[in-house]
């Protein structure tokens, strides 16, 4: 990777004495002040940027300007759970492909910081980083009009697809956390039957079927999507109806179950062909049948989940304007529609 050029912006930009001295555990007295303390954060955060950019380094053809980085020094910004945040909205500008925009957490550069004072680096956030440039790469993510028209509304059958988007794109995100064993689930099977009783937790189906839609969805994990999406998407990519599938899956597969060594270019390889589902193909390809035989949600699941969710309304008006604005968004919105309503009424 040829060197990269950073564009750093601190919140606040001129800390006060109480957000420096916050630091003091971590740095000696004699250099607590801020010039030290953004030179350090600098230096430190775009070492681990980097070592993130380099284990993807064969599937980044996309011509990089600049990487802006906001770092939350006041550690307001930022909510607790979050380490660090690829930012598509806020990169929507003309460059935003080669100028991606980031944020770090008060508590992932505490750590970042650590680690370099000690001359050592985080292989937690290494992998933060790794994620988060996977979001950037992933142009799905970026369909903003997609994601909105399912967001948008109260309909649940709306919400539900959005929902397994999330499982779309942080499945793939977290792909290579994955496959080196840094998921609690650890098998195509397990990750079947968790999201079955993850669907029965939030839809609150109860074994006879009983349903209580009204309920449904106010209980969404997004943390759910962390540990089964890999799966999902896994079983995507190794199913024999699926176009772009990537050949080499179950054998990675069974590298992760063996806990056997990958060559540097094989989890990069597999990405790539990630990258290329796009929330229909995801739809389409979970009800179908993976390697083993069995899809990774059967058609009665989603019947089920059609009917506890209602259909969609085809929303003609909405639509209208989308295929006006952005034609070859307003098309996948309609496969996805029809799609998800086709349950139920084939
Ligand atoms: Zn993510």
């Amino acid at each position: 990777m040829d060197d990269l050029v950073f564009d750093f912006i601190f919140c606040p930009d001129e800390p006060d004495e109480k957000i420096i001295n916050s630091f003091s555990d971590i740095i000696n007295e004699k250099d607590l002040n801020v010039d030290y303390l953004k030179k350090i954060s600098r230096e430190s955060i775009s070492f681990e940027f980097e070592a993130g950019i380099d284990l993807l380094e064969t599937l980044i053809t996309r011509k990089i300007d600049k990487i802006k980085i906001r770092i939350d020094l006041s550690g307001k910004v930022l909510n607790e759970n979050t380490y660090a945040c690829y930012h598509p909205g806020l990169s929507n500008s003309k460059n935003f492909l080669n100028e991606p925009y980031f944020s770090v957490s008060k508590s992932m550069l505490r750590n970042s910081l650590i680690n370099y004072l000690n001359d050592s680096f985080s292989w937690d956030n290494i992998l933060i980083w790794e994620h988060e440039i996977v979001h950037w790469l992933d142009d799905s993510l970026k369909k903003y009009n997609e994601e909105f028209f399912f967001g948008k509304g109260d309909f649940q059958g709306k919400r539900f697809i959005s929902h397994l988007f999330d499982y779309r794109s942080e499945g793939l995100a977290d792909l290579l956390n994955t496959l080196i064993g840094r998921n609690n689930i650890t098998s195509m099977e397990s990750a079947r039957k968790e999201f079955v009783s993850e669907i029965r937790r939030v839809f609150k189906v109860p074994p006879s079927k009983k349903l209580f839609p009204g309920s449904a969805l106010r209980n969404l994990d997004k943390n759910a999507s962390y540990n089964i999406g890999p799966w999902m998407i896994l079983h995507v990519l190794s199913c024999p109806g699926n176009p772009d599938r990537f050949t080499g899956t179950e054998e990675l597969m069974l590298k992760q179950k063996t806990n056997d060594n990958y060559e540097p270019h094989e989890i990069p390889s597999l990405i790539r062909n990630g990258l290329k589902i796009d929330n229909y193909t995801f739809l389409k390809y979970l009800t179908k049948p993976g390697v083993d035989g069995h899809p990774f949600l059967t058609g009665d699941q989603m019947r089920l989940i059609r009917k506890t969710m209602n259909t969609i309304p085809n929303g003609r008006e909405d639509i209208k304007y989308y295929e006006k604005k952005h034609p070859e968004e307003s098309g996948s919105i309609i496969k996805i529609i029809e799609f998800y309503n086709w349950f139920g009424h084939e």
